[in-house]
């Protein structure tokens, strides 16, 4: 059984929690590096909150980005820290080492109250390799170790995995309770009619997803420019499309699984290149040679609105088309918004992730339309898969 917070004994402890800071950063005119959207920043904030209200020291840790070779002041925290102190009602102190004898320093030495962010634990060469040695060095820093990270329990670090082996006390934080609750709710007890809803590119990163939710939903909607692989695997022409060649066997094999749960696009929005300025046209069936089909035609998206909104649950990852470029967007946006008319005129329960399905849905201001939004893109279909995730595996030993 994973801990919650009420589980924990927090009055006067010292809790290490794991987040996801990991937030899109610009360079200012000034060469600062400016915060471009702090969602992930916000959605810990109910978990630090909690924390400060139980009487404990929250010490927050993330990665950031991708450093190489150890400290890089590109990827430094410090402007998150910044941040969050703008958020918090409590001061907040940058402490400039992640562990070791400055890190307990700095953490002495923050006022009473105060929230606590330790600096980027990809700056450690253990962390990626779940060091055990350094595993042990962030338990000590505190009494409790809490992770909230849903978008890293995916991934067996230090500071995801190895340090809940160390700690007195482990759990999980409000964010990742909620994450938890709703795709278990979504998979385990859909109220049904449930559908699943997937796109993207490749096809060969949700085929594992695919084949598990066979089992469990009642219809799976595929858009984006995986449904190609499926349609050349049926022999269909695709023209220019995105095909996994080497995928076609095992989409074939799916699809006769699937009987009638499995429903691909019938119609197409093509281009005659891959650009925002391609010319453009609308083919029933067949994709000529020379055009790429980069969204679900009209005709499919009817189709699929009408499934999502007949629908008691729906789980949505990944876009129907190019929709980064605006020709290519309206079936992704079509999907965003019969989930939420799901969401409003059925009550049905809407989880939705994936860094592109995100961003379309607040793109669309819909974000509040649906039940869930999850942080969580990767660990998300993992879940979804059925795959043990690390991260929560350890809060659970
Ligand atoms: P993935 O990382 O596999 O989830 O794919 C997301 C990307 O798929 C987005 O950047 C979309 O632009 C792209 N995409 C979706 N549909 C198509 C399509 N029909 N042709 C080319 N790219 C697509």
């Amino acid at each position: 059984m994973i801990r919650s917070l009420s589980d924990l004994d927090l009055q006067g402890r010292r809790v290490l929690v794991r987040v996801d800071f990991n937030v899109p950063l610009d360079e200012g005119a000034s060469g600062a590096r400016r915060i471009t959207d702090d969602t992930r920043i916000r959605a810990a904030l109910p978990t630090v909150r909690a924390l400060l209200d139980a009487g404990a020291t929250p010490i927050l840790m993330s990665h950031l980005g991708r450093p190489k070779d150890g400290p890089d002041p590109r990827f430094s925290l410090r402007p998150v820290a910044d941040h969050l102190g703008t958020l918090v009602e409590a001061p907040v102190v940058f402490c400039e080492q992640t562990v070791g004898e400055a890190a307990r320093a700095c953490i002495d030495a923050a006022p009473e109250g105060a929230v606590v962010l330790l600096e980027n634990t990809r700056f450690l060469p253990g962390e990626t390799k779940n060091d055990d040695a350094l595993a042990r060095q962030l338990a000590a820093l505190a009494d409790a170790f809490v992770s909230d990270a849903f978008g890293s329990v995916h991934r067996a670090h230090a500071s995801t995995e190895g340090v809940a082996h160390h700690v007195a006390q482990k759990g999980a934080g409000l964010l990742l309770a909620r994450e938890v609750a709703f795709l278990t709710q979504a998979l385990d007890a859909p109220e049904r009619p449930f559908v699943a809803v997937l796109g993207g590119a490749k096809v060969s990163d949700k085929l594992g997803v695919i084949e598990a939710l066979l089992d469990k939903v009642d219809r799976l909607l595929i858009g984006g420019a995986m449904a190609y692989t499926f349609l050349a695997a049926l022999g269909h022409r695709t023209g220019a499309s995105l095909v996994e060649e080497d995928r076609r066997e095992e989409a074939l094999r799916l699809y006769e699984r699937a009987g009638d749960k499995l429903l691909l696009p019938s119609d197409h929005l093509l281009g005659d290149r891959f650009d925002a300025a391609a010319e453009t046209k609308v083919v029933t069936g067949e994709i000529p040679d020379g055009w790429m089909g980069l969204d679900i035609g009209p005709a499919t998206r009817e189709r699929y609105a009408r499934v999502i909104e007949g629908a008691a649950t729906v789980i949505w990852n990944g876009p129907m088309g190019a929709f980064e470029m605006e020709p290519f967007a309206e079936g992704t946006r079509a999907v965003a918004r019969a989930l939420a008319t799901a969401t409003a005129e059925r009550g049905a329960l809407t989880v939705v992730g994936g860094g592109d399905s995100v961003a379309a849905l607040n793109e669309a201001r819909l974000a509040d339309a649906v039940t869930h939004v999850s942080t969580g893109g990767g660990a998300m279909l993992e879940f979804m898969e059925g795959k043990t995730l690390p991260g929560l595996a350890a809060l659970d030993a």
